[in-house]
């Protein structure tokens, strides 16, 4: 708190500092124009310098309080991964000394071990996640493409994330928007359950007073496939929408930031969506009225079409 309170102080002192420095340039420029008034080769190379020098003042500030934004995000990013990392870690370490000292029943025993299974899996989970952002960017290029059906991909994702957080069926719906042409996106099949399953993670985590969860599956244009995952939870205040896709990126709530997490999930989900050539959106009515996670992909056109855009020149030329 005491971090952010200072990082808030300095942001504001480059702002004010800024604007003093532009104020003093303004007030020169004016003196300048008063005093060569009718001299013209002053007034051309004036004007121009005194424009230049106040733009510079400007970027100058914008690019410092840039800088102290994401400074502070690199160091919420550190928190968060070493307590991700840091409280499973205390949680088996802990178990395992109990296991060693004390001679407990084969029932207890049992549960410890599923304890520590679940801790290792968010260990796991964690260290995943840290890697695969590092790794987005390099993988577009080898990443094993192959046409996958949107329906059947988003129908097991949920049936993952109900056996993950032992939902109740109606917790966790899916809608699918008929229509005649089938629903396929050419692309990584690991990497698009990746994302739908980090979206699907986010609406649980938000949630925090009972999951209601629905996704809607539907295809526009004949061109877009979207798949729009709607949660009743905390909501996003409309200021964060387009900033909670930036890596290390939490919103700065208190509800927001008591939840576990390391603000590199949905700049995940939106790499993985752009790297298949599409986006990730968000849309919420406001704290406390729930959020509307979109995955916008674009529809294999025609497999033949792909096949035929696959045959390297010189095949073609064969
Ligand atoms: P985190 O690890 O913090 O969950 P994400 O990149 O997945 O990181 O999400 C970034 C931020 O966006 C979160 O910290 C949270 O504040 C907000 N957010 C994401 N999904 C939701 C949601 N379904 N409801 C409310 N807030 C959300």
């Amino acid at each position: 708190m005491m971090r952010i309170t200072r990082r808030r102080g300095t942001i504001a002192l480059f702002i004010t500092l800024g604007a003093v420095m532009v104020g003093v340039a303004l007030t020169l420029q004016g003196a300048w124009v008063v005093l060569n008034w009718r001299r013209v080769w002053p007034m051309a190379v004036g004007i121009p310098f005194f424009a230049l020098l106040i733009a510079g003042l400007i970027l100058n500030t914008i690019f410092l309080v840039r800088e102290v934004r994401r400074n502070e995000r690199h160091d919420s990013f550190l928190n968060a991964v070493t307590h991700e990392l840091m409280t499973p870690i205390t949680s088996i370490r802990l178990y395992l000394e109990t296991l060693q000292r004390r001679s407990i029943s084969e029932e207890q025993r049992r549960e410890f071990y599923s304890i520590m299974l679940s801790d290792s899996d968010r260990l796991l989970a964690t260290v995943e996640q840290v890697l695969k952002a590092g790794e987005v960017g390099q993988q577009a290029k080898n990443s094993a493409r192959a046409d996958v059906d949107m329906e059947a991909l988003t129908a097991e994702c949920l049936e993952t994330t109900r056996q993950r957080y032992h939902l109740a069926p109606d917790a966790l719906t899916l809608a699918v928007e008929r229509s005649r042409l089938k629903m396929v996106v050419r692309g990584d099949a690991a990497e698009l359950q990746t994302a739908i399953l980090n979206v699907l993670d986010n609406a649980i985590k938000y949630s925090p007073n009972g999951v209601k969860i629905c996704v809607k599956l539907s295809l526009e244009d004949d061109t877009w496939v979207f798949v729009r995952v709607s949660d009743t939870g905390l909501g996003i205040p409309s200021a964060h929408l387009k900033r909670i896709f930036k890596r290390f990126y939490r919103v700065p709530s208190r509800s927001h930031l008591q939840m576990k997490g390391t603000g590199l999930g949905l700049f995940l989900v939106r790499s993985i969506a752009r790297q298949h050539g599409g986006d990730a959106s968000a849309s919420s009515a406001g704290e406390g009225k729930g959020t509307t996670l979109s995955l916008q992909l674009p529809r294999l056109l025609s497999a033949q079409r792909e096949r035929a855009a696959e045959v390297s020149p010189t095949e073609q030329k064969a």
